[in-house]
């Protein structure tokens, strides 16, 4: 990459933690997101809603200039909307109509506010109610940066169209507009740092998961992360009764290894042994390191049938692969095919007896029972 493309990345990274990382981890970000502005979404709908009640009820006693209309939007229209959006938030599949509903309920706000207000002496009265409308749309409303910008500026158009209508009308009024662009700019950098925060936040949170999730040594899968494969794949085969198999793997003689070359060879085998796996397995198989010189992998969709004729492949390679300093090494396989309703410690325990049988017959063997 040229120094211009570099300066281009680390900028685009200081608007958006996220640019440049896969679809899936921004697509995941997203839903993380989403699922965690939920509560907020509540609390805040229906905190506003019961502060519109209270404003509703005081502008009926302040305010005689079309309170039948003032009661619809205050009492009716902004409430109802905040009330279903509150109530929408216990529904997991009606986000989209939630969010909606969130986005009208401040745009609704604002263009009543100016139509019953703007022009009059009595707007700067009411002006209030579009800074904080502004405010509360970016910084504590719960949408996204994305959603609350097309909202704000949905208003913020509004009000400069109304103000150029009126733009031969001198007065204090058009001093609003600066509360208002203030409120809008605050509001947007606010909801920006926050979006950042929160995006830098999920790229730590998903690091240090995919860290706990390897083996130090070989950058496979460790045991405790195969272990949660192997229970999600028999979740599915006894749903869908898809079938699965796995392979237990353990190199022959490793020992010898060791003793010959010492610890730093044996470990440089391991983790050639282990990119020797990952390389010729299919992209949905998952290559775990259980322990020491012992590996598993979960073979999903698949029958012990096509398992060993997978596996006998694999086993050739490595009997055919040139190691560092070892050369020639051999591993024993034990395959185990998923049975409907079995427990996990059943198919290890066959999967653990087939590479057992393996070893006794002589290495460099492939078992299945
Ligand atoms: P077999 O064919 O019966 O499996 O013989 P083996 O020598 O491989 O026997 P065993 O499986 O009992 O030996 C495992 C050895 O693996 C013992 C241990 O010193 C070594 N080992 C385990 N973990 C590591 C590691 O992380 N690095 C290195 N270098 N060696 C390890
Ligand atoms: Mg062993
Ligand atoms: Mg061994």
């Amino acid at each position: 990459m040229d120094r211009g493309a570099r300066v281009l990345t680390t900028l685009a990274r200081l608007l958006d933690p996220l640019h440049g990382v896969p679809d899936a981890t921004r697509q995941r970000f997203e839903d993380w997101y989403r699922q965690a502005a939920i509560p907020q979404i509540r609390y805040v709908a229906f905190l506003t809603m019961g502060l519109y009640l209270i404003y509703a009820a005081i502008e009926q006693n302040v305010e005689t200039d079309q309170p039948f209309a003032r009661f619809i939007v205050h009492a009716l229209m902004v409430p109802g909307a905040l009330l279903a959006t509150g109530l929408l938030s216990f529904r997991p599949g009606r986000q989209t109509l939630m969010l909606g509903l969130l986005s009208c309920a401040p745009i609704v706000s604002v263009l009543s506010n100016l139509y019953f207000n703007f022009g009059s002496s009595r707007f700067a009265l009411y002006a209030p109610e579009i800074y904080l409308n502004l405010m509360w749309t970016f910084a504590i409303s719960g949408l996204t940066l994305k959603r609350a910008m097309a909202t704000a500026l949905v208003s913020l158009s509004a009000i400069l169209l109304v103000t150029l209508e009126h733009s031969l009308t001198p007065g204090p009024q058009r001093l609003h507009l600066i509360w208002i662009l203030a409120s809008f700019s605050f509001g947007l950098l606010s909801a920006f740092l926050l979006e950042k925060a929160h995006k830098r936040m999920f790229l730590q949170q998903d690091s240090l998961e995919l860290s706990a999730s390897l083996d130090g040594l070989t950058g496979l899968w460790n045991r405790s992360r195969t272990e949660a494969f192997l229970a999600d794949e028999q979740a599915r085969a006894n749903r869908y009764g898809t079938p699965f198999s796995v392979v237990l793997i353990d190199i022959d003689h490793f020992k010898h290894v060791n003793d010959t070359f010492g610890h730093a060879v044996g470990d440089s085998v391991l983790r050639q042994f282990a990119t020797l796996l990952r390389e010729n397995v299919r992209a949905v198989d998952k290559v775990g390191r259980f322990g020491g010189e012992e590996f598993l992998i979960v073979l999903p969709e698949i029958g012990s049938h096509q398992a060993v004729a997978a596996v006998q492949a694999l086993r050739r390679r490595i009997q055919a692969f040139a190691f560092d300093t070892v050369e020639r090494k051999t591993a024993s396989f034990g395959i185990a095919e998923y049975r409907p309703g079995e427990t996990l410690e059943a198919l290890m325990a066959r999967a653990d007896k087939a590479m057992y049988r393996a070893k006794a017959s002589g290495r460099d063997r492939v078992e299945a029972l």
